[in-house]
């Protein structure tokens, strides 16, 4: 039921969007033109076509305070993209994703930039990573359109997770420092957190990411959001 409802939501922003999407088709980068199964993922895999291994159920940690995104500890490595990428106009949802890599392992900001770089992309195509230690990294520059939710990017911020939960599930840090970025993210663009404004990538496209195992979670993530940003 929940999912029917989403889908009836996604269909109806979809077609409020369609302006924007025009605009979007706009062959004005290398990313206009790729194809959209291999936009946003490293391991882009239909839904349809993965099995799950059901593991043991984890908790998302309870957030302790509200950080803006000023005050949250952000790294922000040097990375080279191939073009200035066109500026979001507006930002109005956060898509949640995981590498979705072989293993459930943490990989470098360096390796995904290097693998979108290789698909002919401007660089890598996720706003944020944050990693299974907790690190969290500017990846492309926030203000720019991602390259990371087919479609979906004039109006997302993404952020991606290191590892698969598909096979494996986010380390406690790694949790608590995506539900922290989320928080600073709605506080930054005044975003209300629903259903409608936090997206798993599979609600938005046909891929399993961010893997079975997060986003039987993401309902939790949305409610430990909105508590903090109510308690202020
Ligand atoms: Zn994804």
């Amino acid at each position: 039921m929940e999912n029917f409802t989403r889908r009836n939501f996604i269909g109806k922003a979809f077609k409020l969007l369609t302006g924007a999407a025009v605009i979007g088709m706009i062959p004005n980068s290398a990313e206009a033109r790729i194809d959209p199964r291999k936009i946003g993922e490293l391991r882009e895999t239909p839904l349809s076509q993965v099995e799950t291994k059901n593991l043991s159920p984890f908790d998302l940690p309870r957030i302790p305070k509200f950080q803006t995104l000023d005050e949250l500890e952000i790294a922000s490595p040097h990375l080279k993209f191939v073009d200035s990428m066109t500026l979001r106009k507006y930002t109005t949802a956060i898509v949640v994703h995981h590498a979705g890599m072989t293993r459930n392992e943490d990989m470098s900001l360096g390796a995904i930039h290097q693998i979108h770089l290789n698909n002919g992309w401007a660089g890598v195509g996720y706003h944020f990573v944050v990693h299974k230690n907790g690190v969290i990294e500017h990846a492309r520059p926030i203000e720019r359109v991602g390259a990371h939710a087919y479609k979906h990017n004039r109006y997302t911020v993404g952020i991606c997770m290191t590892g698969n939960f598909d096979i494996g599930v986010p380390s406690y840090e790694q949790s608590l420092a995506t539900e922290k970025l989320v928080v600073a993210l709605c506080d930054h663009y005044e975003i209300v957190p629903s259903y409608d404004t936090i997206f798993g990538h599979r609600d938005l496209c046909d891929t399993s990411c961010p893997g079975q195992n997060f986003y039987l979670r993401m309902p939790e993530l949305i409610q430990n959001v909105g508590e903090v940003l109510n308690r202020g």
